[in-house]
């Protein structure tokens, strides 16, 4: 099983911490509290911004 959202990157809406590299991420779950700050942040398709050609 691969990711559930292949090649988006995801940062927390918090404190704009890069959540990929954060230990234990993974986008199958649908809430991440950023461990830097704390902030659950919702991991959905709702939240993806799409750079429009
Ligand atoms: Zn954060």
């Amino acid at each position: 099983m691969g990711d559930r959202f292949p090649g988006i990157e995801w940062y927390c809406d918090s404190c704009d911490e890069y959540l990929n590299n954060q230990a234990g991420f993974d986008d199958h779950k649908y809430i991440w509290q950023c461990t830097e700050c704390g902030y659950k942040n919702s991991i959905s398709s709702a939240n993806i911004f799409e750079v429009e050609d």
